[in-house]
């Protein structure tokens, strides 16, 4: 993993969009490794061609999974102490 793997968190905004109707990459996240607390775009990305992986900025833990197979989305937070959307 380097820092020209990845892509700005901005591009998660498609496939998470089948998830959230507000617009996800604006909402804040709580890293649950580090703590730090950031917009979603400002995560780094990785994609292949089974879904993506969103890492936190400042300790590269993952934050966020997706994946999506068959017609179904999977979505695993579990690197999120919290996630905060604009209602
Ligand atoms: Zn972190």
């Amino acid at each position: 993993m380097t820092d020209m793997d990845y892509l700005d968190g901005n591009a998660a905004a498609g496939l998470l969009s089948e998830v959230f109707s507000a617009d996800i990459t604006s909402a804040r996240g709580k890293c649950a490794h580090c703590g730090d607390v950031a917009v979603i775009a400002r995560a780094h990305l990785y994609t292949d061609d089974h879904g993506m992986v969103l890492r936190c900025r400042i300790c590269g833990d993952v934050i966020a999974m997706a994946s999506e197979r068959a017609g179904r989305l999977c979505l695993d937070l579990r690197g999120l102490d919290w996630l905060e959307l604009e209602v």
